[in-house]
């Protein structure tokens, strides 16, 4: 694993432990941010969206289809996974903490720390590199 991956993947587990025993959808209440869930399919470079974070919206759209994919724990995977991306816009500990990767791989360190974000916080095990929450 190349060390700058391995060094986001520490940011996304260090913040995990905030929310350990808290439900997704309750840290997401209470940061204001709303969750929507949508029956379409949203497919970007031909692959099918699982959810997003809308940063002017503070929401957090789920797609149930893809989803679905992700089996019984698949909303709150996805909305752990989306708050990381919260996080990353609105918390000046952890927006400080990418910004010190460089420009050009920041959006890759950002999807890491997401992901080890929501493995840690869920206490799952999920092959980084796998799920295409963007
Ligand atoms: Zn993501």
């Amino acid at each position: 694993m190349p060390p700058d991956i391995e060094a986001a993947r520490q940011i996304g587990i260090g913040a995990a432990q905030a929310y350990v025993d808290r439900h997704p959808f309750d840290v997401a209440d209470s940061l204001g941010v709303r969750v929507n869930r949508v029956d379409h399919d949203h497919l970007v470079a031909g692959l099918r969206l699982r959810a997003e974070y809308d940063y002017d919206a503070r929401k957090i759209v789920l797609y149930r289809h893809g989803i679905a994919e992700l089996g019984e724990h698949g909303e709150a995977i996805a909305v752990a996974h989306e708050l990381f991306h919260h996080l990353a816009a609105t918390d000046d500990t952890i927006a400080s903490k990418l910004r010190a990767f460089s420009r050009s791989t920041r959006a890759g360190v950002e999807e890491a720390a997401a992901h080890a974000f929501a493995t840690e916080w869920l206490r799952l095990t999920i092959d980084p590199a796998t799920p295409n929450i963007s």
